[in-house]
């Protein structure tokens, strides 16, 4: 099956741009001749020109996990069951659109509005004149299409924001589709604020220091929220919960190894990433920043929570929270 050059491209073109999509993050499907061909779990959208990331499964199948037949996973709508690739987690709620085309992927403007309550309330003046609507934070999979489902109901919906999540953007052109991501970034771009601190990182070995994102330990604000909550599901999922903060001296003393986050705070002083830690992590540790020093001072941030975390991270509510209080001492 030949997919449309054009829907690759775009797909490449949102891949390629770290304020739409971060490492293996978001995903784009197409709709030929009964076929839905969407992205490929683990694989990456800036990866698109380059190698086969799509996977084809039947959407009715798909449709059928929602309604029980199956754990969301989308294996068993797959269409050729030994391709060697697995279906995003999120196939489902594609399969829920009739558009031919379906994009969502993790907007740092989307999110800035989509984890704050000020944020929220200035998208109806934001997007107005946009068939759109917000759907609720739900664990991605089953659970997030069917908060979609009831938040879209029968309008014709063309965009739908996810709270603490990212976009979705659905078309039936892929012209149509550009037009919409390129507006909407246009509509939610917010201004970097940033307070340029000096800072004096030290060396400890197997961490490295990331002089880009300084701010977030340098700046009060700043380092405020990066550890006081998650925001959005893939900053659990490859950087584990909030930031965690040491002193110099436990970080001097810590094994990385042993250290279960790959990313690190110290207050006034620098952001240490883990020299192993892989490009997804790195991407996420960007996507953070991006967003923290987007968000206006005096918005009020809403983190997903504890019980989200531990969903996320499939541990049970209890232990996680036990496993939490351990690791803040
Ligand atoms: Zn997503």
């Amino acid at each position: 099956m030949k997919l449309p050059p054009e829907f690759i491209s775009l797909s490449q073109e949102i891949g390629a741009r770290p304020l739409l999509v971060q490492g293996p993050g978001g995903n784009t499907s197409v709709k030929i001749d009964g076929q839905l061909w969407i992205k490929a779990s683990g694989t990456e959208l800036a990866e698109a020109l380059d190698k086969n990331i799509f996977v084809a499964v039947d959407p009715a199948k798909a449709m059928q996990e929602l309604h029980g037949a199956g754990d969301g996973s989308c294996r068993s709508a797959l269409i050729d069951s030994d391709c060697g690739l697995r279906p995003s987690i999120e196939t489902t709620f594609h399969a829920m659109f009739d558009h031919k085309f379906v994009f969502h992927f993790h907007s740092v403007a989307a999110i800035c509005h989509a984890i704050a309550e000020e944020g929220r309330n200035a998208l109806a003046e934001k997007l107005s004149g946009l068939q759109w609507v917000a759907a609720p934070y739900r664990k991605p999979g089953i659970p997030l299409t069917k908060a979609i489902r009831e938040a879209v109901g029968t309008r014709d919906i063309q965009v739908v924001v996810l709270n603490n999540h990212g976009i979705i953007i659905v078309g039936n052109t892929i012209d149509e589709v550009r037009d919409q991501i390129y507006d909407i970034e246009e509509r939610l771009d917010l201004p970097v604020h940033e307070s340029k601190t000096v800072n004096s990182p030290a060396d400890y070995p197997g961490w490295m220091c990331v002089p880009d994102v300084a701010a977030l330990a340098t700046d009060p604000n700043l380092f405020q929220r990066a550890t006081s909550g998650t925001y959005y599901p893939d900053h659990v999922v490859f950087l584990g919960p909030a930031m965690p903060a040491l002193s110099r001296s436990e970080l001097a003393e810590l094994d990385p190894a042993e250290f279960p986050v790959p990313t690190v705070l110290v207050e006034g002083e620098g952001v240490y990433i883990k020299t192993d830690a892989k490009p997804a992590q790195r991407a996420m540790l960007d996507c953070i920043y991006n967003v923290l020093t987007r968000i206006p001072a005096d918005w009020a941030l809403l983190p997903i929570g504890e019980d989200a975390e531990a969903e996320l991270l499939n541990w049970d509510a209890e232990k996680y929270r036990q496993a939490l209080a351990k690791r803040n001492g």
